[in-house]
């Protein structure tokens, strides 16, 4: 056992870092070497199909079935020509990840021979054998087929051998089973609301755009050690183990040097990354012990989320070719900082404005309050909602610990912007508005300081940043379009609303720009209770959230329910981005993931607890017993009592926990098997959150203080010191 856990540590330990060769070209040559992007589409495609595709891509104009079989031939010819043999529909299930079937480009040609073929048909749309994707009971065996469809506003690229295309995942009934579909009609909700209010200021705006940067946070774990403990490779995170006696209390990690072998990693990782046209830029050391960052130039959203999902299946294959594996779960170790994925979103139009910066004359400023106004309005109504969007069983570790954002949704807006909206929602004088010429809008000066902003309050869950909101709660696993859909369906209502708002008072003869300050003084004082700019940690900050009315719960699959409430789906049928139908069967899945999770997990401590930790402790203590039986025989009684008195304490202690983890295992196992016979998925997932999560931490408990006493050489697990501070 003390054998293969030192072959371990040796091998982690003696692992050079791989040397990698920097590409001879510069980063601007081969970036998007392998993107069938705009430039490849211009060199691939006939000038008028060319023009139809820019269309699409740009307007949404709809392609019929010969220009996509121009852009297949097109697409095909380049993917061969790059050493691509087969193609598939890449896709985002409701599982966390990707999916796809690689099919060959090969036909028959006839002649007993075979020849690559792509044609528009396989391009536009696929029957993957869907039933074994989640659905939530919409597929039920009369309709049980799905099909992939093309997304053309995400450009097809090439991995290893294989041409990836990106496409949208939906029941042959019309509902969609994955994460693209509802993000690109959120995406279009946001766009046609956003580009009415932005009318009000500039009639030439024709189309808004949400832009998203995310940072990815992970850890790196030698791959040695990782495939010692069970617990990582099964589950992702360590379901035990005892703090090291250093961790990050020196703080002597955020953004220290980096390793050499991690350097190695990183820069192999940005070089892929950047061939695949996914541009990043910011690498660095987080605040925990192996812990990382990478973030690339923010992109429009649904590109982003694309790229995003990439990136996660690229570290994960890259780690490995430098003997590490990659840990993206929310939370692997417990008592350090976990990992998130800050979503830097805003909003811009087509004029070249960014709608969440603000601009330099009165009429500017207007705009950007509008935008940001409508932004706290849309994240106060539907703050639960928010909420349940980043909320999963493995964030929930996260989410509310003292490091991370609160399991409460508010907003930070920092001590300039509060100051603005207090002046509009106290100035009452509308008098000088009025009027065209010298119209004097009452708008305070807004340093362009604030772009630049230093004002961090980094325990904001949604947090303005300058020139742009940084929602932090979204977790590190997760897939950013969850967080995406929910945020921009919720705006597109709001602006909706309030278009409707400023209409009726223009109706009634008021002048535009004092239509528009009143909805904005009456919302400023609407969503007020969203608005905090204290410490999200505190204690006193829960209780004051509750006395807002904000939304609370800590419970991930009573969370959950914020989708289904009326307000939720009357916003998310409105703004035609997903009916109640496609909700109650989305959250049927997210019930049964939460369940299948905490289950796996479950099972896996439990085996832990038996295999390992029971045996080792109980082999230990028999050493201590077998001690003091020889003292005893080798001493007088008095003397022999004395002698072996500490290590009777830690007979007795040993006794006493391995006694209660058995006992706990067997309670957890009865436990499970009354959940499992609830039909309901929520009563099941809620059973699991309810008796089997707290049954977990304390068995757990018991198994770390074993830690501390069991002799080092017996204990087979890694532990937190290796697993931590090798590299
Ligand atoms: P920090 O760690 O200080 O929050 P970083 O520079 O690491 O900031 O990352 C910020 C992310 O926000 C990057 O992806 C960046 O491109 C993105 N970003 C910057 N401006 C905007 C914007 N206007 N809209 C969306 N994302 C933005
Ligand atoms: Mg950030």
């Amino acid at each position: 056992m003390s054998k293969l856990r030192f072959r371990v540590v040796e091998t982690a330990f003696s692992k050079k870092p791989v040397h990698v060769e920097s590409p001879k070209e510069r980063p601007s040559e081969y970036f998007a070497k392998y993107v069938f992007n705009k430039e490849k589409m211009f060199r691939y495609l006939p000038g008028k199909v060319y023009d139809k595709l820019i269309d699409s891509i740009e307007n949404g104009a709809p392609l019929d079935r010969n220009v996509a079989n121009e852009v297949a031939e097109g697409m095909k010819k380049w993917a061969v020509e790059m050493g691509a043999t087969h193609y598939t529909h890449w896709f985002h299930p409701l599982t966390e990840g990707t999916a796809e079937k690689h099919d060959a480009f090969v036909e028959h040609d006839g002649k007993g021979g075979m020849m690559e073929e792509f044609t528009g048909k396989l391009l536009v749309q696929q029957e993957p054998d869907a039933s074994s994707f989640p659905n939530g009971g919409i597929r039920n065996t009369f309709e049980a087929r799905g099909y992939s469809a093309w997304d053309p506003s995400s450009p097809a690229f090439i991995v290893d051998d294989t041409l990836c295309i990106p496409t949208i995942f939906i029941a042959y009934t019309g509902e969609s089973l994955d994460y693209k579909a509802p993000l690109l009609k959120a995406l279009r909700a946001v766009d046609k609301a956003a580009t009415d209010v932005c009318r009000y200021f500039d009639p030439n705006v024709k189309k808004v755009n949400a832009y998203l940067g995310w940072e990815q946070e992970y850890f790196l774990v030698d791959e040695g050690l990782y495939a010692a403990r069970p617990d990582l490779l099964l589950t992702g995170r360590t379901l035990m183990g005892h703090e090291a006696s250093k961790n990050q209390q020196l703080e002597d990690h955020y953004f220290g040097a980096i390793p050499a072998r991690v350097a190695a990693f990183m820069k192999d990782l940005e070089i892929e990354a950047l061939k695949l046209g996914i541009p990043v830029k910011t690498r660095h050391n987080e605040v925990a012990p192996n812990q990382f960052e990478l973030a690339p130039i923010y992109e429009e959203c649904n590109l982003a989320v694309d790229h995003n999902m990439l990136i996660m299946a690229l570290m994960r294959k890259i780690a490995r070719n430098h003997g590490f594996r990659v840990l993206l779960h929310e939370k692997p170790f417990k008592g350090v900082n976990g990992s998130g994925k800050h979503n830097n979103w805003s909003l811009g139009t087509d004029t070249g404005v960014m709608l969440m910066a603000p601009g330099k004359t009165a009429e500017e400023n207007l705009r950007f309050i509008t935008f940001i106004v409508n932004t706290l309005m849309a994240v106060y109504r539907h703050n639960g909602l928010l909420k349940a969007s980043i909320s999963s069983a493995t964030n929930a570790h996260r989410l509310g610990a003292n490091e991370a954002p609160p399991a409460i949704i508010s907003s930070f807006l920092g001590k300039q912007l509060s100051q603005v909206l207090k002046h509009i929602e106290e100035s009452d004088d509308l008098g000088n508005l009025s009027g065209k010429q010298g119209m004097k809008l009452d708008i305070p000066q807004i340093p362009e300081l604030l772009i630049d902003n230093t004002d961090r309050n980094r325990t904001s869950p949604f947090a303005f940043t300058g020139n742009r909101f940084e929602f932090r709660a979204v977790g590190s696993e997760a897939n950013c379009a969850s967080a995406m859909i929910a945020l921009n369906a919720a705006l597109a209502e709001q602006l909706a609303d309030f278009k409707r708002d400023v209409d009726a008072l223009m109706a009634q003869g008021e002048e535009k720009m004092s239509a528009i300050l009143s909805v904005i003084r009456r919302d400023i004082k609407t969503c007020k209770p969203i608005h905090f700019d204290g410490n999200g940690y505190s204690e006193e900050w829960k209780a004051e959230a509750a006395k807002r009315g904000l939304d609370c719960e800590t419970s991930v699959p009573v969370i959950f329910d914020n989708y289904l409430t009326e307000d939720s789906i009357a916003m998310f049928e409105k703004t035609g981005v997903m009916t109640r139908k496609e909700l109650e069967a989305r959250n049927e899945v997210k019930w049964e993931m939460y369940t299948k999770k905490i289950q796996i997990e479950a099972r896996v401590l439990g085996d832990l607890a038996m295999n390992h930790i029971i045996p080792i402790a109980t082999q230990y203590q028999t050493g201590l017993i077998d001690n003091v039986y020889k003292l005893r025989s080798l001493f007088p009684a008095e003397k022999a009592a004395a002698l072996s008195a500490k290590n009777m304490e830690l007979i007795e202690e040993i006794a006493k926990r391995t006694a209660f983890i058995k006992e706990h295992v067997d309670e957890m196992v009865a436990g499970r098997k009354v959940a499992n016979k609830l039909d309901d998925e929520r009563a099941k997932a809620v059973a699991y959150h309810d008796c089997i999560v707290p049954m977990m931490e304390e068995i757990r408990y018991h198994i770390d203080k074993l830690e501390l006493i069991v002799d080092n050489q017996m204990w087979t697990l890694p532990k937190y010191r290796e697993l931590l501070f090798i590299r």
